[in-house]
């Protein structure tokens, strides 16, 4: 296998979504960078592959100076996979300043596609699909995670989010009060045993969700707001404003249109307004 970087996308639950083209992978690399190592080797059994190969961490905390330690062995000549516990790495998991840095260096990296989370979660919701928004983990501090939801409430796109089971009332009460009645999603324990996906109002998954205490992994997600909601929310004049001072009429209705969802002539025509009576 040619020297370089291997990100390895690994199940997140069911052993079978592996693909035979990873296994090779994670077959003839020279070396495994993972966050756990008792982890990957566990899985690494279930797959029927070998454990001589050199294993190092990398997690957050460490992957300044492990970075340092994959250019090496790639420049040595070896093959490097990257996997992460499960799922994408990258993907709220370790890799970002690894990749950042193996670029850098202009070694040879490729990607090995497979399970991530948000998109089955996305797929399993029936929320719009066209556009959405990753926000990663939701902060367990009450006004964090409700300047967090404010933070993206007028987005014009399906807000994902990873959550954890015990933290999912307090989410979901939060969310209510910010989101108000519209559509959420929670998927649960995606590709395992026990998969399930219930959208519906905040008011009605708190009352499932209190009848039926959550276990497991899950997504959490958020239809996107209305576009009268987002006139509603939004100071269009003082947006417009803003961007006027900055870019172009053209780019700044553009990037409103796309940012709020709202219709293109409307902006259009507010920032003429705005424009000529400066
Ligand atoms: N990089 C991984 C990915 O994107 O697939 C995610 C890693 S992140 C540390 C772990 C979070 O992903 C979990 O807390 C949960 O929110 C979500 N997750 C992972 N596996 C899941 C599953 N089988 N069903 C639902 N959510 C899952």
């Amino acid at each position: 296998m040619k020297n370089g970087l291997y990100i390895v996308a690994t199940p997140i639950g069911n052993l079978g979504d592996m693909s035979p083209r990873a296994i090779e992978v994670l077959k003839e690399a020279d070396v495994v960078a993972c966050e756990d190592t008792r982890v990957t080797k566990k899985l690494f059994s279930l797959l029927g592959i070998s454990l001589h190969k050199t294993f190092i961490t990398l997690h957050d905390h460490n992957e300044d100076e492990q970075a340092q330690k994959i250019i090496d062995c790639v420049l040595a000549g070896q093959s490097v996979a990257q996997v992460s516990d499960a799922g994408s790495p990258l993907i709220s998991d370790p890799g970002y300043k690894l990749i950042k840095k193996c670029k850098e260096a202009g070694i040879y990296i490729t990607t090995l596609p497979g399970c991530c989370a948000l998109i089955s979660a996305l797929q399993l919701s029936g929320l719009p699909t066209n556009r959405f928004m990753f926000v990663g983990f939701i902060p367990n501090k009450d006004k964090a995670r409700t300047d967090l939801f404010a933070k993206y409430k007028n987005l014009d796109a399906t807000l994902i989010f990873y959550e954890t089971a015990p933290r999912l009332l307090k989410t979901l009460t939060v969310a209510k009060d910010v989101f108000g009645n519209r559509e959420m999603s929670v998927a649960r324990e995606i590709s395992k045993v026990y998969e399930e996906c219930q959208t519906a109002s905040a008011e009605d998954l708190i009352e499932f969700y209190t009848q039926n205490p959550p276990k497991g992994e899950m997504v959490f997600m958020v239809a996107p707001a209305a576009e009268e909601e987002i006139r509603q929310e939004i100071d269009l004049d003082a947006v417009l404003k803003d961007k006027l001072a900055k870019v172009s009429l053209k780019t700044a209705v553009k990037e409103i249109v796309e940012t709020y969802g709202l219709n293109k002539n409307e902006v259009y025509e507010q920032a003429l307004r705005i424009k000529n009576a400066n």
